[in-house]
């Protein structure tokens, strides 16, 4: 039947691929089997994860379990967020936050940062301004100092980058927050913690991402990188007392719609909880065994000469780009000369030994076998 053929077809090209798959930063290993019969019903979540709608089947109470824990995780009491569609729609969330606090804004962030902030600036017309990078990836905080001052006292709202795209570079939230009280701007502080949200917690001596010490406004994580989720998916996190000044704007119109989705995926809250739930005591391990495993691969392509570079708390491996064939077999994501490897929970020794040595040219002659 050419239904079912298509589909077993696809099938197994999605195996093929993900047995494979090595540059983007998803973790691939995961058992979510048990919430299959979920697939069986219409969860949405649809507006305000704290405020129960009239529709009844959604998933809020596992939504804000999820919340709790991630407030919990970077010590904040008295939070407010929800489950949003990707880091992309938390970043936007978090600079919309930044903007209604402070309307005359001007929106900073390294020329490294992830292309979701610049479309942030460009959907909510916010003036972008381009910080310099340092060779590392991580933001350059002279410049920053200085594009800030050189506004005078117009308010600031600031990206940080908890780990960038290509570099896995961290900009310091301690150092940023101490250049803007220097220089004594209103701001609003937002983190991009897209997958680095979920390595710094669990590494030893790395920058703490902590509301109670540092004035942090808003955080945005990836839910389908670090934890794995079918769905693309992630969290946003604030201040409580910054979302209910927005909040009021919105009473005013007659809304209490708080979200920037109307309907929102409810099987992805549940997914996160499972996961957290599940695994969530084990996190800390896989962090080790992913920036272990990050450590070896980086020492593997130093032996090849292919001078690559691994950023303090980070796990993706950044080296000279590879022939086309290569990078299109590993999937592997590349910008000018540069390619990365981004090692996930699925990348074990086995498979960084395969990708090394197709790296060094030793499999030419050779057809490949999948790699499990
Ligand atoms: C992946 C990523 C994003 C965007 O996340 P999506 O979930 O793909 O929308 C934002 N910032 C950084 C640094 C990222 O790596």
């Amino acid at each position: 039947m050419a239904l079912a053929a298509r589909l077993d077809a696809f099938r197994r090209r999605c195996d093929e691929l993900t047995s494979l798959h090595a540059g983007y930063p998803y973790n691939l290993a995961y058992d979510y089997t048990p919430l299959l019969p979920f697939f069986q019903y219409t969860i949405n979540n649809l507006g305000d994860p704290y405020v129960n709608g009239n529709y009844g089947i959604h998933s809020r109470e596992f939504e804000r379990e999820c919340l709790a824990w991630f407030a919990r995780l970077y010590g904040l009491e008295d939070h407010w967020g929800y489950v949003t569609s990707c880091g992309t729609e938390g970043n936007l969330y978090g600079i919309f936050l930044g903007r209604e606090r402070y309307p005359d804004a001007a929106l900073y962030f390294s020329r490294d940062t992830h292309y979701s902030v610049h479309k942030a600036a460009r959907l909510l017309q916010i003036a972008p301004v381009a910080i310099d990078s340092q060779s590392n990836g991580e933001i350059d905080y002279a410049d920053l100092e200085a594009q800030v001052a050189r506004r005078g006292s117009r308010p600031a709202i600031v990206n940080v980058n908890l780990g960038t795209t290509l570099k896995g570079a961290v900009d310091r939230i301690d150092r940023v927050a101490t250049i803007l009280d220097g220089v004594g701007v209103p701001f609003h502080l937002h983190c991009d913690g897209a997958l680095g949200g979920l390595l710094l917690p669990y590494i030893q001596g790395s920058p703490a991402i902590d509301f109670t010490n540092y004035p942090i406004g808003s955080i945005a994580v990836s839910g389908h990188k670090f934890i794995g989720s079918p769905i693309p998916c992630g969290i946003v996190l604030a201040r409580r007392a910054h979302v209910k000044q927005i909040e009021t704007a919105i009473e005013y119109i007659g809304s209490t719609d708080t979200t920037i989705m109307g309907s929102r995926q409810g099987l992805a809250a549940l997914f996160l909880w499972y996961a957290i739930t599940d695994r969530g005591d084990r996190f800390a391990e896989e962090v080790a065994t992913c920036v272990g495993n990050a450590e070896y691969l980086r020492d593997g392509l130093a032996e090849l000469g292919l001078d690559p570079l691994l950023n303090a708390w980070s796990n993706t491996v950044v080296f000279r780009k590879p022939s086309a064939d290569l990078c299109r077999t590993w999937q592997l994501a590349t910008q000018g000369e540069l390619a990365h490897v981004v090692v996930m929970q699925n990348i074990g020794r086995t498979k960084i030994d395969s990708l090394l040595e197709d790296l060094s040219g030793a499999r030419d002659r050779q057809p490949r076998a999948a790699v499990s």
